[in-house]
């Protein structure tokens, strides 16, 4: 007897080649979250199925777990088991499945579901569901029969060869599976809505790098370490994950020395998109996405976003745009990345701010600031700086 997982994918809407590459890649995902078990991955009857001869309970649960929990594009993952296409077989494992549901969950009602898309048995699908369900109902007399919207249903689909028989739907994540939508760069910083950003960009199936501004030694390594760790995190739904570490000590001191200070945090951030735009081009990034939120904090009113956009030379996608900070924080706690943010280290933003922040900022009164500095070379040089890891 072999446990088997049955994926069912999210956006199926999807046709033709988008469809095999969404296939594909969700497979690829699920294969490597379950890297550290002994998996197989079959096509049965149109759809993909995960089987392992694990027999070890807890395995299984974490199998259900992993797929559930960091696989982007899966709608939902049935457990069950296949038996071979004998009733008396298919009645026991049903009544074994029900057991172990009834142990787990307590539910009062119940239905059998059959499904035979070959008819290979003789009597009707209905026959058959009533049969089994009498065998079950029989050994549990405290279930009642519960057609529609049961609290437990036995699957069952007698296929060509063998038998399915599952009880547990686990939901899964939805979305679309990670690389589906091309690779992006996440400016991380070691924030709460960062990292969730980044998360939220995998749903819609943004394949990762990160791109950090570090200011040594106005900001320790611990929050470097902090950075590392979000990224760590993120790691769990896509296949590695690269980041650059980008050098910002002078570009901060110079700004600080030679700008109006009330657009100190402004300034930093067009830096920050034009050395962003230089690793984009020579990595091939398609969009950058930022932890952004419409009115959170006082830098990020339209008209400060709209400064960023301008120099932006790929699009500049921000997940949280509309989000509460309660609701990104609910995400972040779910996904293990707030412990972690909350780590209480300088950020290089934190550092210099300045105690007046300009809110609605005009692109020339920024250009005029910027001519005072021969930003260029300041790109450049930070460029040449760029540290490059691969988790
Ligand atoms: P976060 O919690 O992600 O830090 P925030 O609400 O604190 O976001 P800001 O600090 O104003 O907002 O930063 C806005 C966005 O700019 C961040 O979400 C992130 O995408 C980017 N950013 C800010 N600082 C850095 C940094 N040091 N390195 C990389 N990206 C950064
Ligand atoms: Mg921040």
């Amino acid at each position: 007897m072999n446990t088997i997982f049955l994926l069912k994918y999210g956006e199926l809407t999807l046709k033709g080649k988008n469809r095999r590459d969404f296939e594909n890649k969700v497979i690829r995902n699920a294969k490597y979250v379950l890297k550290d078990h002994n998996i197989e991955v079959e096509k049965i009857f149109g759809r993909f199925v995960i089987k392992t001869d694990s027999v070890n309970e807890e395995e299984i649960k974490e199998i259900g777990h992993k797929l559930s929990n960091y696989v982007f594009g899966l709608a939902n993952v049935s457990i069950g088991v296949t038996v071979d296409n004998e009733l008396d077989k298919i009645n026991e494992v049903a009544l074994e499945q029900a057991k172990k549901y009834v142990d787990k969950y307590h539910p009062e009602t119940f239905k059998i579901e059959v499904r035979r898309p070959f008819k290979n048995m003789p009597g009707t699908s209905t026959k058959i569901a009533a049969d089994i369900g009498a065998y079950v109902w029989n050994a549990l007399p405290d279930l009642k029969v519960k057609l529609v919207d049961p609290d437990m249903t036995i699957m069952v689909e007698i296929l060509e060869d063998f038998t399915i028989i599952s009880s547990e739907k686990l939901q899964c994540l939805k979305g679309l599976p990670v690389g589906t939508s091309g690779k992006v760069g996440l400016l991380l910083s070691g924030g709460i809505d960062s990292p969730v950003a980044g998360y939220m960009a995998q749903k819609r199936g943004c394949y990762l790098n990160c791109i950090y501004f570090h200011s040594p030694p106005h900001t320790p390594q611990k929050t470097k370490d902090k950075v590392f760790a979000l990224a760590e995190k993120l790691k769990q739904y896509q296949q590695g994950i690269r980041i650059f570490t980008v050098n910002f000590t002078e570009i901060q001191l110079m700004l600080r020395k030679t700008t109006d200070m009330q657009y100190f945090v402004l300034l930093g951030r067009r830096m920050m998109i034009r050395i962003s735009n230089e690793i984009a081009k020579r990595y091939k990034f398609k969009a950058f996405i930022t932890g952004e939120n419409l009115g959170q904090v006082s830098s990020q009113t339209i008209e400060n976003l709209h400064c960023m956009n301008i120099l932006a030379k790929i699009p500049i996608l921000r997940p949280l745009i509309t989000y509460d900070k309660n609701e990104t924080m609910e995400i972040a706690r779910k996904i293990g990345t707030y412990e972690t943010s909350i780590l209480p280290y300088d950020d290089c933003c934190t550092l210099f701010l300045p105690p007046n922040p300009r809110t609605k900022a005009k692109v020339r009164q920024l250009e005029f600031e910027e001519a005072k500095l021969d930003f260029q070379s300041l790109v450049d040089r930070a460029v040449e700086t760029v540290e490059m890891v691969d988790l």
